[in-house]
């Protein structure tokens, strides 16, 4: 990997002029705010050597075109929920957050759209759409503390993904501060275009290696009045996930198809506090959610439901209450009363193949002495993954993760699937991308990279090795 340049006292006196003294950051205290996101492997922990936390995209790009003029790297900062050591300043340099660009710009009722700064928390946008009647579709778990322009650089997914798509899906435009500290507007608010490249899909998901999102124009769309969240719990896995098929082919349209294993039912109603879950002991839950704009086209889709969760061998099958989703939103923070160190990993195949995928994961994990847990958004064939460290010695558990990802990746990729579905690469699945991506899809990559960011300044050592 490259070797950059000190941040020197003479950088930190110019970006003290940029943004104000005030928004220039060298204590050690506050860097160490920095040195992780989500991760909880202190072994990948970096302290940057400054942050900033500029104003606007004006004052991103007299950073951007500082940094490369002195050769140090940037490294962007969201809402730092991210799980795959994305946030993380690897090459140390600077981190520059995005909390200040926190303002709602246009709602436009007419237009169905909403233009936001990045730096805006995904949970207020959908709130915002919300009193209107409209509905912004993006919804990763993590939505009260994560940013959209995170959402937008790792592609997030979510709980919504069946029905509406994920983030990329949700995009008109976007604007950008270039990797050499151009301020360029991609993408317009058009519902069709076939004018030149589609720069803003290549920005969405790049998880700030191509460029630093600055501005958003995402799509609204009428707000569904009537909704249902169905539980079915099982208490044999492939039951459960057999079923999932049967259910895309029955017209309901799904919002929402989440399946939890029974670690997780019970980490979750422990960390959430509910003592009277139903089958708490040997349940594996699938959360259905059907949304429509008629209250009998409801009725009649809630019964499909049921029917085919009853007749694939559902033990019970019960409209779901708000403990539900609390549940399902906390499955990540669940697992920190279980073990410190635990990892969480993020794995899509063809929707078709989830089933076996979930089987074989199983299977594999039975020869390793940690703890597996699976929770999955079933019904995009998106599974995550999580090991738990417990009280393993860290040679013991870095050999038996390495072995069991090697099996893990190979067989998702035997299947046709992908390293990541929603999570990114980070900094954390940088040397698997070496190793599972095609030669040819790795070096148009590189290629992109290189014209792009000829210094190597934005978010280096994530994604792919350039
Ligand atoms: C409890 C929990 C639940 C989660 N659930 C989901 C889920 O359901 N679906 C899902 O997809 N993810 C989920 N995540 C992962 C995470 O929330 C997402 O990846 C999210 O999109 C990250 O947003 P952020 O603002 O926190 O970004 P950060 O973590 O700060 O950064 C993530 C990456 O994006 C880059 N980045 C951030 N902002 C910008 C910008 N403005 N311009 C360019 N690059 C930028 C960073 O450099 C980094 O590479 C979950 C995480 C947690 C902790």
């Amino acid at each position: 990997m490259k070797t950059y340049q000190p941040i020197t006292p003479e950088i930190i006196d110019k970006l003290k002029a940029i943004t104000g003294p005030s928004y220039v950051k060298t204590d050690r205290d506050i860097l160490l705010q920095y040195q992780t996101d989500y991760e909880t492997n202190p072994a990948m922990f970096r302290v940057p050597e400054a942050a900033v936390l500029p104003a606007n995209a004006e004052e991103i790009s007299q950073i951007v075109k500082l940094a490369n003029e002195y050769d140090f790297p940037i490294t962007v900062r969201g809402g730092g929920t991210s799980l795959a050591a994305g946030a993380i300043p690897v090459c140390g340099g600077l981190v520059l957050s995005m909390e200040r660009l926190n303002k709602i710009i246009e709602l436009n009722e007419e237009g169905m759209y909403m233009t936001v700064e990045a730096g805006v928390r995904t949970i207020d946008m959908q709130n915002e759409a919300k009193k209107v009647g409209l509905l912004y579709a993006g919804d990763p778990s993590s939505a009260e503390s994560c940013l959209i322009g995170g959402n937008l650089a790792t592609n997030a997914g979510g709980l919504r993904a069946v029905r509406y798509g994920v983030t990329r899906d949700q995009v008109y435009s976007l604007e950008i501060v270039t990797p050499t500290g151009d301020i360029v507007e991609c993408g317009r608010i058009l519902k069709k275009c076939s004018t030149g490249y589609d720069l803003e899909q290549l920005i969405i998901g790049s998880e700030g290696t191509l460029g630093i999102i600055t501005k958003v124009t995402v799509k609204l769309i009428p707000l569904p009045p009537y909704r249902i969240d169905v539980l079915a719990i099982y208490t044999d896995p492939k039951k459960a996930l057999y079923m999932v098929p049967k259910l895309l082919k029955a017209g309901v349209d799904p919002t929402s198809v989440e399946y939890m294993d029974n670690s997780y039912v019970r980490d979750t109603a422990d960390y959430c506090q509910y003592s009277d879950m139903p089958h708490y002991e040997d349940g594996i839950y699938v959360i259905i959610t059907v949304e429509t704009f008629r209250e009998d086209e409801l009725d009649a889709k809630m019964d499909t439901v049921c029917t085919i969760c009853e007749e694939s061998g559902a033990v019970e099958v019960l409209e779901a209450d708000d403990r539900i989703w609390n549940m399902r939103r906390n499955v990540q923070t669940s697992c920190e009363m279980i073990s410190k160190v635990f990892l969480t990993d993020d794995v899509v195949v063809p929707v078709h193949k989830i089933a076996s995928t979930i089987e074989k994961i199983m299977e594999i994990g039975e020869n390793y002495p940690f703890q597996v847990k699976i929770n999955a958004h079933i019904g995009d064939g998106n599974l995550h993954i999580v090991l738990c460290k417990m009280d393993m010695s860290d040679g013991e558990w870095n050999k038996n993760v390495e072995e069991f990802h090697q099996q893990v990746y190979a067989y998702a990729y035997s299947v046709g699937g992908r390293l990541a579905g929603e999570h990114g690469i980070g900094a954390k699945k940088l040397k698997y991308m070496e190793q599972f991506t095609p030669q040819g899809e790795l070096k148009v990559m590189k290629t992109i990279k290189r014209a792009m960011d000829p210094n190597l300044i934005l978010n280096p050592g994530k994604v792919i090795d350039a």
